[in-house]
């Protein structure tokens, strides 16, 4: 067996051995990895919280309250912006642990009960009821499965309480609205807005803040997605027709128009030639690609405006940086991850594209915080092999030759340009590169369709893509006459979320960004944001597809410490140490376990104290003395001096 693999093996078993005796939260360094426990554990109260509130990491067993106190801590302490970046594939706990996560932040903070703090907080725990409304769906994985990506910071004033906050979303799954797999379901909204409007969600929206107006176009405009679905075309000759031409008027009372205009807008496109101005028929085909484009649009719309409002009523107000101090913030992160699918498109690419941009932030960080401290401490520091990456990164999102460049230029091109010529146009510009290859560039790959698939070496594994709908799904066309329509509806909420409807077609001279291009920015901003944080990791794994709290399934597992990255988690921890801590404060918790410290020491220092103690205990050899802090490079170490000491009181 492969080193690697019989490593990860190992690590699957000690999860798994964990896991069964309920032990859900293991520590890598200071990531957490969680098992997805899939029953309800009795680990989340009020005691608990109490006994991690304030207490260094290793004290107590793992969890994920301990990753929260760290960064809370770090924040307050040295006033420095941290983050808590959650990763694992869809059902493994990362949108539950950011729950919890918030949950364990309101529950520490603002002993003083200043009313202004516990609303901010009530707000911040209410958002995410709406969000997920509007942005989860039961799948085949998830009964409740986030189908955006979240990052939410949550500000503090400089007595470390909560004052407000900001999310910022990323790659809703649009697609979802028109059509979803065999037993999958749409948005929840929908299922909600069918069953008569539950109190659930809108009393959160109205507690919120949201106003009655808004929350009937809400509704609205769920409606007329639902009756969108339900239109049908048909053709006379050269002309096409709407079938159910009753729902044209419902359509045209939900949005707030006249019922021509929306008849008008689903046929015909305007187009501007030369000086001319004319109204083109749409085909059947063209009627049916419009109608569902113009559903999706209005969803991911509804969907950032959503995101807008709460993000204006849980905005940091009234904080003046003169009166409070500097205003810090902890970040969440709660992204899809690593996705490899029987059948794999545009969206497994952006998403696992996210992931690679991620991995390469982990490296970054991790390597360089370890770098620095040790520099500081004045220990010397032996460079450890990894797979860096980059270059994976670039072969993405690199300018002209990168796949999403190249993909942008086949969607510029002015005449009709298909899947296959971008796959042609791929091959030619990556024949050399290491990381891509197609049954074109290597013939006897029979698992690659040719002009069809492309294969990436991901960092976390090889993903085959289909170049099925690249160029559509880049493009995202939604005809402009469509925008207008919306722009020009009588309902104030609706219109102010088309603003781009209020230019003439003759007006019109930009292209939109395509989607990969906006994806692009956002994961670059993001990785900007986070790098300018100090980061702390929980790695969610999924114990079996099945959603049972009994098993525990190796392969499966194995798979995921590979493309999380566990094991390279492990390799820079093991170059480096597990742990570390000032000299008074070990000095403090491990005292008694020697003769030498115990009750009090005579020694010129609390280092050469802890020196004295180690030695002592026979632990000389795992350990490294900086100027400050005493660094352990095993875990075990700590294990063992956390047993003695728990025989001596
Ligand atoms: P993800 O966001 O990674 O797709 P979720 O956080 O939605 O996954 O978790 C999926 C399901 O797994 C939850 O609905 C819940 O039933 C269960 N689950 C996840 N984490 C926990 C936990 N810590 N304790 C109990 N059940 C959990
Ligand atoms: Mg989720």
């Amino acid at each position: 067996m492969h080193e690697c693999e019989y490593s990860r093996s190992m690590m699957c078993l000690s999860f798994c051995c964990r896991f069964e005796k309920g032990r859900i939260y293991t520590y890598i360094g200071e990531v957490v990895v969680s098992v997805n426990p899939y029953r309800a554990m009795n680990i989340y109260g009020r005691d608990t919280i109490e006994q991690y509130k304030g207490r260094e990491l290793y004290e107590r067993p793992p969890h994920l309250f301990a990753i929260a106190d760290a960064a809370y801590k770090a924040m307050k302490r040295r006033n420095k912006d941290t983050c808590i970046v959650i990763s694992g594939e869809s059902g493994a706990g990362k949108t539950e642990a950011s729950k919890y996560i918030m949950q364990y932040i309101a529950a520490i903070t603002n002993p003083s009960q200043r009313a202004e703090v516990e609303r901010v907080k009530n707000m911040l725990l209410k958002s995410n009821c709406v969000l997920e409304a509007f942005g989860n769906a039961k799948t085949n994985r998830n009964d409740n499965s986030s189908r955006f990506g979240k990052y939410m910071d949550i500000n503090f004033d400089f007595k470390g309480d909560p004052i407000g906050g900001h999310i910022n979303n990323y790659l809703l799954e649009k697609s979802r609205v028109i059509f979803q797999q065999e037993g999958e379901r749409s948005f929840h909204s929908f299922y909600q807005v069918s069953e008569g409007l539950t109190a659930a969600v809108t009393d959160a929206m109205k507690v919120i803040g949201f106003t009655t107006e808004e929350i009937q176009t809400v509704y609205k405009i769920l409606a007329t997605i639902l009756h969108l679905g339900n239109l049908k075309f048909g053709s006379d000759g050269d002309v096409t027709l709407i079938e159910n031409s009753k729902l044209v008027s419902i359509l045209g009372d939900l949005l707030s128009t006249k019922d021509e205009n929306v008849e008008k807008a689903l046929l015909y496109r305007t187009v501007a030639t030369g000086r001319d101005v004319i109204d083109k028929q749409h085909t059947h085909q063209e009627a049916s690609y419009g109608r569902d484009a113009l559903a999706k649009a209005i969803y991911e719309r509804l969907f950032c405006w959503i995101v807008g409002r709460i993000n204006d009523i849980i905005e940091v107000k009234n904080y003046d940086v003169r009166v409070h101090g500097k205003n810090t913030v902890i970040g969440v992160l709660d992204i899809y991850g690593f996705e490899i699918f029987q059948n794999n498109s545009f969206e497994q690419f952006c998403i696992n594209y996210c992931n690679e941009k991620l991995q390469q932030l982990f490296i970054q960080l991790v390597l360089k915080q370890e770098q620095e401290e040790y520099q500081r401490e004045g220990i010397p520091w032996k460079h450890i092999d990894y797979f860096n990456n980059q270059i994976i990164v670039d072969l993405v999102e690199q300018q002209h030759k990168g796949i999403f460049a190249v993909l942008d230029e086949a969607c510029m091109n002015v005449g009709k340009v298909t899947d296959e010529m971008f796959l042609q146009a791929l091959n030619g510009k990556l024949v050399k590169h290491a990381h891509y290859t197609s049954r074109k560039l290597s013939p006897t790959d029979k698992n690659l369709e040719f002009d069809r698939d492309f294969r990436i070496r991901h960092y976390a594994g090889d993903v085959a893509y289909s170049v099925v709908g690249f160029i559509d799904k880049n493009k995202d066309t939604l005809f402009q006459d469509f925008k207008r329509l919306l722009y020009n509806s009588s309902n104030p909420v609706l219109k102010a979320m088309w603003p781009e409807g209020k230019l003439r077609i003759t007006e019109v001279t930009k292209r939109p960004l395509t989607a990969a291009t906006l994806f692009k920015n956002s994961m670059i901003s993001l990785v900007e944001n986070l790098a300018s944080k100090e980061p702390y990791y929980v790695r969610c794994i999924k114990p079996n597809e099945v959603k049972s709290p009994l098993l525990f399934e190796h392969e499966r597992c194995k798979h995921q410490v590979e493309y999380l990255g566990l094991l390279e988690n492990v390799r820079v921890r093991r170059a480096g140490f597990a742990n570390r801590q000032i000299y008074p404060r070990f000095l403090q918790r491990y005292k008694m376990i020697s003769e030498f410290t115990w009750p009090n020491h005579d020694l010129p220092s609390d280092k050469e104290a802890v020196k004295r103690l180690l030695q002592s205990c026979g632990f000389e050899h795992d350990v490294a003395y900086g100027k400050t802090k005493v660094f352990i490079r095993t875990p075990r170490t700590i294990f063992s001096l956390e047993e003695q000491r728990a025989e001596m009181v």
